[in-house]
């Protein structure tokens, strides 16, 4: 819940920006010019208004990517930026190793995330595994021999 409220924060703060920014570009960017008694459009005739719109576009896009980047390596518990990327498999031999794939985990060890670098069945979603709560019983479960 809270990792999909700050997701839509953020959008609303993107949001934002981006209709200040568009409120700027309307109170400073000239109007389009008068050709007799037409008023010319601002996208397609003017190029003025068509640049600072095409720009507008991909700063809005290249925000919105980022912000979707931003958010899929993130803990989904305590919203902290995932660390410790651990390269597992191999290019060269995928079948023997298994194919490859990076793993991050939360620093306060809320859970793992599990990135495929190869989608064979098209793009396959992220494996975000919890962690218990108690990690100590997780090692005894190793040493036990008993690990998934
Ligand atoms: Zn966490």
């Amino acid at each position: 819940m809270k990792y999909w409220l700050f997701f839509i924060a953020k959008l609303v703060a993107a949001a934002a920006l981006f209709a200040g920014i568009w409120a700027g570009m309307e109170a400073f960017l000239p109007e389009p010019a008068m050709f007799r008694d037409f008023k010319l459009g601002r996208f397609g005739q003017d190029l003025t208004w068509t640049t600072a719109i095409f720009v507008y576009f991909l700063a809005a896009a290249g925000t919105l990517y980022l912000a979707v980047l931003d958010q899929r390596y993130r803990c989904r518990t305590c919203l902290r930026r995932l660390r410790m990327p651990v390269n597992s498999g191999a290019w060269d031999k995928m079948l023997r190793i298994g194919t490859p794939q990076v793993e991050y985990i939360c620093p306060f060890g809320h859970g793992t995330l599990n990135i495929k670098l190869v989608h064979f069945n098209g793009h396959e979603g992220d494996n975000w595994r919890e962690h218990d709560d108690n990690i100590w019983r997780e090692l005894e479960g190793l040493s036990a021999g008993d690990h998934k």
